[in-house]
């Protein structure tokens, strides 16, 4: 995988505050001095205004705007970009605190910041901060496809989501909002969640918490509808077996996005993650599976654009495919990873089955912060098969059979993750 920095996070370093602000206070602050030494008296009774008023405008309101708005934890970055903290829908309300290159720092609750792309804002002065906000019911239920949990809000207001297993929970932490919750009404409708229940984890910090029927996750998606904060829960499907699954396959790069380079052959990553994304393909419609794939050509598709798509094909799951690549060239080996740990039984079958082509154990990865595996709308799997950058390892991508062996082991993988969720109940 070599990154296209344009198509993930960019770098970003701290500079200073936000410089206008300083500038307001500091001839505020000057004014105030002088008076001091005139006018003793004044300048106490000043002071205490100021103290009992605070400096205004030292936040701005707004809401999420744009495509896949997200949050991250701090400033940290490396190649994929700072640790994501969580997708947020648009039109979310977010109280700007400061402001580096890129970011904007963002006040979720009295306690919790986080950064927020500056494209991703959009100032909205008719907003009115509070210092908190109320939620009343939540609602749990189900339709013929999928279950829904309700959360009624005051506000559109942040929020973040974690997967736990053993048992299998979803986690929804609302940021700002204080409990007025008296009804927590849960519908036989909804099959997949066992329990709906909340915690007021921090005066402004409202959880809730799902319990799920299934030990795996099969994905969640979290949005809006007007002021009610929505999660849709997938359910495991009835029937297992591969006939019946919808899985996408996404082969990395295309276009004018190359990817890594053979370190022999000078081979572009492209188009051998295309020959092995169409080698799966064929495998898993030998077993009658229905497959969606991002691309069959040389195609150049942005991050967002493969989301989207993927989203709007609802499958069962993902498999992205990667070559990998290293400056050392001794590196070699397979990995396969995920960024939540409910989807992480699927990338640790896959890896167990790649393991039997003899490829080195690169390992399985976790908390990975590749685009792909940031939804949290269905598992996904990226399979980083071997590095390009060692020659032992290139050698054997260069070769269709092993293109075949690939695409057999994985599907392997699939099935005996599948097995395992029939087990699971
Ligand atoms: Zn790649």
């Amino acid at each position: 995988m070599l990154i296209n920095k344009s198509l993930y996070q960019n770098s970003v370093k701290p500079k200073s505050l936000s410089v206008f602000l300083r500038k307001a206070k500091r001839g505020f602050l000057c004014y105030l001095s002088g008076m001091i030494r005139i006018l003793p008296l004044l300048s106490v009774l000043c002071a205490f205004v100021a103290n009992a008023q605070p400096a205004k405008n030292n936040f701005v309101m707004g809401k999420t705007t744009g495509s896949l708005p997200y949050l991250e934890y701090g400033l940290g970055f490396d190649r994929l970009g700072a640790a994501k903290l969580t997708f947020l829908d648009t039109n979310v309300v977010v109280k700007v605190v400061d402001s580096t290159a890129v970011n904007y720092k963002v006040q979720l609750s009295r306690d919790h910041f986080a950064y927020l792309q500056k494209s991703n804002f959009k100032k909205d002065s008719s907003i009115k901060a509070q210092p908190y906000y109320l939620t009343a019911s939540l609602f749990a239920s189900g339709d013929d496809k999928s279950d829904y949990v309700s959360i009624a809000l005051d506000e559109r207001l942040p929020y973040r989501s974690i997967q736990q297993i053993n048992p299998s929970r979803i986690i929804i932490d609302v940021f700002g909002a204080t409990s007025n919750t008296n009804w927590v009404t849960q519908r036989s409708s909804a099959t997949e969640i066992k329990n709906v229940y909340y915690e007021q984890i921090e005066d402004d910090v409202y959880r809730v918490i799902i319990e799920l029927n299934h030990e795996q996750h099969w994905g969640y998606s979290i949005y809006y509808e007007n002021k009610r904060l929505m999660v849709k829960v997938k359910r495991q499907p009835k029937d297992l077996d591969l006939d019946k699954i919808k899985i996408a396959v996404d082969a990395g790069h295309g276009g004018s996005n190359t990817g890594a380079a053979g370190i022999s052959s000078n081979i572009a990553e492209k188009n051998y993650t295309l020959l092995i994304a169409k080698a799966l393909q064929k495998e898993l419609e030998e077993e009658k599976a229905t497959v969606f794939m991002t691309r069959v050509k040389d195609t150049t598709l942005g991050m967002t654009e493969r989301i989207d798509m993927i989203k709007k094909e609802e499958p069962d799951f993902l498999i992205s495919i990667h070559l990998n690549s290293s400056a050392k060239d001794s590196i070699s080996g397979v990995s396969t990873y995920y960024r939540y740990i409910g989807f992480k039984p699927l990338t640790q079958f896959i890896l167990n089955r790649m393991l039997e082509l003899g490829l080195k154990e690169f390992g399985n990865v976790g908390s990975f912060n590749f685009s792909l595996s940031g939804p949290t709308d269905y598992p996904n799997c990226l399979v980083e098969v071997a590095f390009l950058s060692n020659k032992e390892d290139e050698k054997r991508i260069l070769d269709p059979e092993f293109h075949k062996d690939v695409a057999k082991k994985i599907v392997a993988g699939i099935k005996d993750w599948l097995k395992s969720c029939k087990k699971g109940f």
